[in-house]
């Protein structure tokens, strides 16, 4: 294997690049904006400049580059091709094709960004030690990814691991932003918390008297709900109903070994955990009850980290 590769994390703000040697250790991080302008078109030229720029820099040879991981935010199929990027503007093109030619052929594999971050983080994260490991990563919506024997589930249409968008509720009568009603996320994410607290306030049960006065964000109510407030602690278990119920059936599927939480929300620590953890024992298949569940450890790090595992894992 050549001596050096790269780890790019494809965000809608920011590009996260990570200059790695063979072994998986990094060696520099940096990062560029992510330049949306016409539809996205200067974004992959940009990264291509980037690490062109990198190896420059450090005197390092094209020829030593193993391959670049790039972790995209939209449907990705294993052989490269994005299935639209709502987020950058982007439609259906190939990603690794293109970025490999902007690069005077070095190798590139592209994949999901949540499903590298799930990868970074099954091989040096919450889940490492470990081949088949499902990541949730609760952020503003909710994300997943699915490593199944040490590899990204892909799916058919790109689309494995989208655990934010199964269907919890029938009676839901509000619009996810995939259009669908009753996704796991209207619930389970930061949005989603705060939004079953203002529903909850408008039925006038009781405030979360820790409240009062705040704006309402997950992190307060995950606060008031650790200081003992009733009401939070409500929310914080309808959270863990929906989660934990959602991950029964989805280990009925897949039956990871463990099962990774990551993402803002997740910073709520062993509360959130108990939460699941109490609702998926109930709802998991008896052979799966006791599926271990970690926090993730890589935070941001964790797309850039499964990004240059892709080529390093070819
Ligand atoms: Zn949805």
């Amino acid at each position: 294997m050549k001596p050096y590769a790269f780890g790019i994390d494809l965000g809608g703000t920011t590009v996260k690049c990570g200059f790695f040697k063979n072994d998986g250790s990094l060696i520099e991080k940096w990062e560029i904006p992510t330049i949306k302008d016409n539809g996205g078109v200067q974004i992959l030229p940009d990264i291509a400049a980037a690490i062109k720029g990198k190896l420059s820099e450090r005197n390092v040879s094209p020829e030593d580059v193993e391959g670049v991981g790039i972790g995209v935010p939209g449907p990705v199929l294993a052989n490269g091709v994005v299935n639209g990027c709502v987020n950058l503007g982007w439609g259906v093109f190939n990603v690794a094709e293109e970025l490999s030619g902007l690069l005077g052929g070095i190798p590139v594999v592209a994949a999901n960004d949540a499903n590298v971050a799930a990868l970074g983080e099954q091989w040096k994260g919450g889940g490492e030690g470990h081949q088949n490991v499902v990541m949730v990563t609760l952020g503003t919506g909710v994300g997943g990814g699915i490593i199944v024997g040490g590899r990204i589930l892909a799916g058919g249409h790109g689309a494995a691991g989208e655990i934010g968008h199964i269907q919890m509720r029938k009676d839901e009568t509000a619009v996810c932003g995939c259009g669908k009603k009753g996704c796991l996320e209207q619930y389970a994410s930061a949005t989603g918390i705060v939004r079953m607290a203002h529903l909850a306030l408008k039925e006038e049960r009781k405030l979360p008297s820790l409240l009062d006065g705040k704006e309402i964000t997950s992190k307060e109510i995950f606060d008031a709900a650790k200081a003992g407030d009733d009401a939070a602690l409500g929310l914080v278990d309808t959270l863990g109903e929906m989660l934990g119920t959602a991950l029964a059936h989805i280990t009925a599927v897949v039956d990871p070994d463990v099962i990774v939480i990551g993402g803002g929300v997740s910073k709520a620590g062993q509360i959130l955990i108990d939460a699941i953890t109490k609702h998926y024992r109930t709802a998991a298949f008896h052979a799966c009850r006791d599926t271990e569940f970690k926090l993730a450890v890589l935070g941001n790090d964790a797309g850039m980290y499964g990004a240059v595992r892709t080529v390093l894992n070819r």
